[in-house]
């Protein structure tokens, strides 16, 4: 049975056909967070989920995973550690390269930021070909990290993007097509 909350979250969920181009269904958040109901709910369905689970970091996805990420981490004692797109952060970066539609794209993280062994939660907003949460979770793999799960507020069916993260688990509170 689906949590009550669920419903609410999904229909203060905005879609906006043709954005940024023609084709894209957007999901955009911004209206689920104007509902304060509804952006708390969120929050706590992912805190409830992760609060006992030893997490010791949160990496959000630039950008919206930054919106997401801190107030989990703060809720369940973690640190919150950016994942940024490529010449952002100012410190010494590992960078992962991931592909795109058209090209590839970059993706990158602040050296020291975590620790070899530490447990973590990866999160953004949405899934869609998973090829951006994939490269989140191999730059923290690749120094060590045990990515616990990864967690987004909507999956976008049909593009594969759970199969994409192999056996890492994937949570997401809505499913749209
Ligand atoms: P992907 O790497 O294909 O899984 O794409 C996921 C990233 O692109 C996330 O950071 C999303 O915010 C963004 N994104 C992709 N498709 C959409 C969509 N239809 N609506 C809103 N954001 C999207």
């Amino acid at each position: 049975l689906q949590d009550p909350r669920i419903a609410r979250i999904s229909s203060a969920i905005r879609v906006i056909p043709d954005f940024p181009k023609p084709g894209i269904m957007f999901q955009d958040i911004t209206t689920m967070l104007l509902d304060t109901k509804a952006f708390k709910d969120t929050i706590d369905l992912f805190v409830e989920r992760y609060r006992d689970k030893n997490i010791s970091v949160v990496a959000g996805v630039e950008a919206r995973g930054f919106i997401f990420g801190p107030p989990i981490a703060l809720a369940i004692g973690a640190k919150f550690v950016p994942m940024r797109k490529p010449n952002k952060l100012p410190g010494e970066v590992i960078s992962e390269e991931y592909s795109l539609e058209y090209g590839t794209d970059k993706m990158e993280m602040h050296v020291g930021a975590v620790e070899a062994g530490e447990r973590a939660l990866v999160i953004d907003d949405l899934i869609a070909t998973g090829g951006t949460l994939c490269a989140a979770v191999k730059l923290l793999e690749r120094v060590g990290v045990n990515v616990v799960e990864c967690a987004c507020v909507i999956e976008l069916l049909g593009l594969k993007g759970r199969e994409r993260l192999g056996d890492r688990p994937l949570f997401v509170l809505v499913n749209a097509t």
